[in-house]
């Protein structure tokens, strides 16, 4: 029953119709620039439940919400992570169902997860070599990883896209081998700059890289930018013709990067964050715990967005509070 049909809009005219939400702290990779000490326990484990999630994503559905991402820290090492695929799935108006993972069990599990409802799938996936991978990751994983992205291209997904952070040793080597991976896969590939956190200071001085090296890159070699959709990503996807997958960029300190913005993210516990390199957060859990309380729910999330700020201050060396992105999805 939609209580409160309507639509959620900030104080610069932008539209939310995307939510990012996070479904566990918890992470089993360890990657350089984002848990490079692996997970640590420091509060327990109290995330929300399937039913706390379907509520949640109910109201955001009664405000318009048509995708909803999960995420993590790494959010398939969660049990019930089908049963959530498929609540979120069968909320009314949510028509596309996506996760960000890492693909540890990715082989084991799409095929369940598409039966699901799940429609758009991301994978990190930061090097081709195994012990690149392995340096990066903690894991040695790969093969199994690139065997369930293939499945996961046969499987008639909306989407199936791979995400890698740019590091400055990525280089035009690593540009090459992903350009090479992508000639007869038709999968998009997008780079990912570098974002600092409050954790990673150092290793962001020694690793950052404009996205300038890899757009100079594709230009150089024939590559051409793709229409943006108005409703699309951050990222600016190229393609060329002798390949059949993409290349592209999400370059968060680009200027004008946060005019578009459509997300907003709550986090495994409930809150609902803003901005990722914001401050604290908007508590819904005390909201969730009847469907009775969905019109007061929806009060709630629309009285927030009087707070959403019209960017992010990461150029200016600010990135709020978020320790790592683990703890909020990325
Ligand atoms: N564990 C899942 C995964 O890795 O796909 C989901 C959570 S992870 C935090 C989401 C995304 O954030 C990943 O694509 C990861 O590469 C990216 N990420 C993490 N830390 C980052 C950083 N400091 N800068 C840029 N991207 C980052
Ligand atoms: Fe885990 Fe994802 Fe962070 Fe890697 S990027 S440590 S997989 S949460």
């Amino acid at each position: 029953m939609a209580f409160g049909a309507g639509h959620l809009a900030d104080g610069f005219g932008r539209r939310f119709r995307y939510l990012r939400l996070s479904v566990t702290e918890v992470c089993n990779f360890r990657c350089t620039y984002c848990l490079p000490d692996g997970w640590k326990k420091t509060a327990p484990l109290s995330f929300l439940t399937p039913d706390e999630i379907a509520r949640l994503i109910g109201a955001f559905a009664d405000l318009g919400l048509a995708k909803v991402r999960l995420t993590g820290g790494e959010p398939t090492v969660r049990k019930d992570f089908t049963d959530i695929i498929a609540r979120t799935a069968a909320v009314s108006g949510v028509g596309k169902v996506a996760v960000t993972t890492n693909g540890w069990n990715l082989i084991r599990q799409i095929d369940s997860w598409k039966a699901a409802g799940l429609t758009h799938l991301n994978l990190s996936l930061d090097a081709l070599e195994p012990e690149a991978f392995q340096r990066i990751t903690g894991h040695d994983r790969l093969v199994s990883i690139l065997t369930g992205l293939d499945r996961a291209l046969e499987l008639d997904l909306q989407a199936v896209k791979i995400n890698a952070v740019l590091l400055r040793d990525t280089g035009e080597r690593g540009f090459e081998d992903w350009a090479e991976f992508v000639r007869h896969r038709p999968v998009s590939v997008r780079f990912i700059e570098l974002m600092r956190t409050a954790d990673n200071l150092d290793f962001f001085n020694q690793n950052h890289v404009g996205g300038g090296v890899l757009r100079d890159w594709l230009e150089q070699r024939g590559w051409t930018p793709v229409d943006r959709p108005p409703d699309g990503g951050p990222a600016q996807e190229y393609s060329h013709p002798d390949y059949a997958g993409r290349l592209g960029l999400i370059a968060p300190y680009a200027p004008g990067f946060c005019d578009s913005c459509n997300r907003l993210r709550v986090t495994a516990r409930g809150k609902l964050r803003l901005c990722l390199f914001g401050e604290g957060g908007v508590d819904l859990r005390d909201l969730l715990i009847d469907d009775d309380q969905r019109p007061d729910l929806i009060e709630r999330i629309r009285g927030a967005m009087s707070g959403k700020r019209l960017g992010h201050f990461l150029a200016q060396g600010n990135p709020g509070d978020l320790g790592n992105l683990a703890q909020l999805g990325g």
